[in-house]
């Protein structure tokens, strides 16, 4: 499950680990919390596609969270697959 940061009506923000689409969770001081949208991402789902895009850019952007808050330089998980499609295609 994703690690998301949620901000209270108090302005705490901490981190749960939630189901994805989770909007909202109990801060630890005993108001709700809001999820925050660090990411701009597309909602949108293309028909036909067996791939949610939506939660593939969701997991995507998940990944280079954690990375820029590890002070790591994030991997470029959007090349790798269409390096690897591309090379699908060629193969074919
Ligand atoms: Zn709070």
């Amino acid at each position: 499950m994703p690690l998301y940061e949620f901000r209270c009506a108090a302005g705490h923000v901490e981190e749960r680990i939630a189901p994805p689409r989770t909007t909202t969770a109990a801060c630890s001081c005993g108001e709700q919390g809001t999820r925050l949208n660090v990411f701009r991402i597309s909602r949108a789902v293309i028909p036909g596609r067996r791939i949610n895009l939506a939660e593939a850019l969701e997991a995507d952007a998940e990944v280079k969270h954690a990375y820029a808050r590890a002070g790591v330089e994030p991997p470029d998980i959007a090349g790798v697959a269409r390096r690897a499609v591309s090379g699908m295609q060629e193969g074919q």
